[in-house]
């Protein structure tokens, strides 16, 4: 049968204390314990079930993290106060110092910095390759790489990875294969594509209504309790807790996640078809043309179609520069950095997103320099939107 994430999410029975629909709200920073020896066992990590202090569990995050467990199909799930926050413990929880770790080369600037500069510190050593050259991957391990990184879409260039395919060569060296699948969720499963751990910016798609910055990182209950350890969990020691009133508004909203999919990739789709037809150069993966179609195809849930993320290539910045302001002014959108909102969001994203990754490597990965990279927003008139956009650009003589 196939895998529905939405329908495992509302199968979940969690209901508050006093038979509240919605789960009650922890607001506490520390928890009574009722016999002290109780207290030592929850330090020794044996007590199933006790909640200690906040930054180690607190209820509302364990209720969000359970139906996050839920969507992903992992037995267990973190929730983290950023998705840097979830990408950062997870690999520090995985590489130790001398470490090796093999990351597709395009990813989200935040990310290609940690790696880049932040794990010098460390001495954790990163061989950045293109993650759709499989042979590149493989050859890139060595006797001390530890885990491949990657997006299942790749911020912002779109690329699909083959993560049953990347999944074998990490089985096959003993390694992790660690998936950031902020662009895709529902759509992507990466864990039942055979992802040992899949992290998240929660900040996007899933919570959907940029009020808050938030992530989560799902594997199985060994990975995620060695994160919690009291003496030697990345999420326990470094603390990016996500606050519990954030937490139980994010677990409100995770719950019409699957029906913004759908009308995300619906606009997405259509919008593509229409700035192709217009003759621009367009990224997409629903679009037949697009290197990762067929791929994909094999690995999505079609419910929810291929995503809300589009790119068009403008070639130079001034006038992707041009475009944007033009489309925020008639409506279109806004002119803002993050995705996965019900309204519009375009930047331009060498100069923005991706502006930690070098001109070289900008370069090297494709990415021009007047990429836009679109957050299609839930309209419900998308035609309409398109006929903004198409004004802007015929008015900039683009078309
Ligand atoms: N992963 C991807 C693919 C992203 O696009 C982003 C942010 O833009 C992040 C991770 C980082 O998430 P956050 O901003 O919630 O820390």
């Amino acid at each position: 049968m196939k895998f529905d994430p939405a329908s495992s999410i509302q199968d979940l029975l969690q209901f508050g204390e006093f038979g509240d629909v919605n789960p009650s709200i922890t607001d506490s920073a520390t928890y009574t314990f009722m016999e002290a020896k109780t207290m030592v066992g929850t330090f020794e990590g044996d007590e199933e079930g006790c909640f200690l202090y906040s930054r180690h569990w607190n209820p509302s995050n364990k209720y969000l993290a359970d139906a996050l467990a839920a969507m992903e199909g992992t037995p267990a799930a973190w929730v983290t106060a950023s998705g840097m926050a979830a990408i950062t413990t997870t690999i520090l929880q995985l590489c130790n110092a001398g470490d090796h770790l093999v990351s597709s080369i395009t990813t989200y600037g935040g990310t290609f910095a940690f790696l880049s500069n932040y794990l010098k510190k460390f001495n954790i050593e990163v061989s950045f390759v293109d993650i759709t050259k499989l042979d590149e991957v493989e050859k890139a391990i060595k006797p001390n790489t530890k885990m491949i990184y990657t997006e299942s879409m790749t911020n912002p260039m779109l690329q699909i990875s083959d993560l049953p395919a990347l999944a074998d060569i990490s089985n096959k060296h003993n390694i992790k294969l660690v998936v950031d699948n902020t662009f895709t969720p529902m759509m992507i499963a990466p864990a039942k594509l055979g992802a040992h751990i899949v992290v998240y910016s929660i900040t996007k798609f899933i919570n959907g209504k940029n009020d808050c910055v938030a992530g989560a990182v799902c594997g199985d209950e060994d990975f995620i309790a060695s994160m919690a350890d009291v003496n030697t969990g990345s999420a326990m020691l470094l603390g990016p807790v996500l606050d519990p009133l954030r937490s139980s508004s994010i677990h409100k909203n995770l719950h019409t996640l699957h029906i913004r999919m759908k009308q995300h990739s619906h606009n997405a789709l259509f919008l593509a078809g229409k700035f192709k037809e217009a003759g621009l150069r367009i990224v997409y993966p629903g679009l037949e043309d697009h290197p990762g179609h067929e791929l994909m195809k094999k690995q999505m849930n079609p419910d929810f179609g291929f995503g809300g993320m589009i790119a068009i290539d403008l070639e130079t910045s001034e006038r992707a520069n041009e475009l944007m302001e033009k489309m925020q002014k008639e409506g279109v959108g806004y002119l803002a950095v993050s995705l996965g909102y019900f309204k519009t969001l375009f930047s331009n994203s060498g100069k923005s997103t991706s502006s930690e990754v070098p001109d070289e490597v900008q370069k090297e990965m494709g990415l021009s320099e007047g990429l836009i990279r679109f957050s299609v927003g839930l309209d419900h008139d998308i035609e309409r939107t398109w006929e903004k956009i198409q004004l802007c650009l015929k008015a900039l003589k683009f078309i």
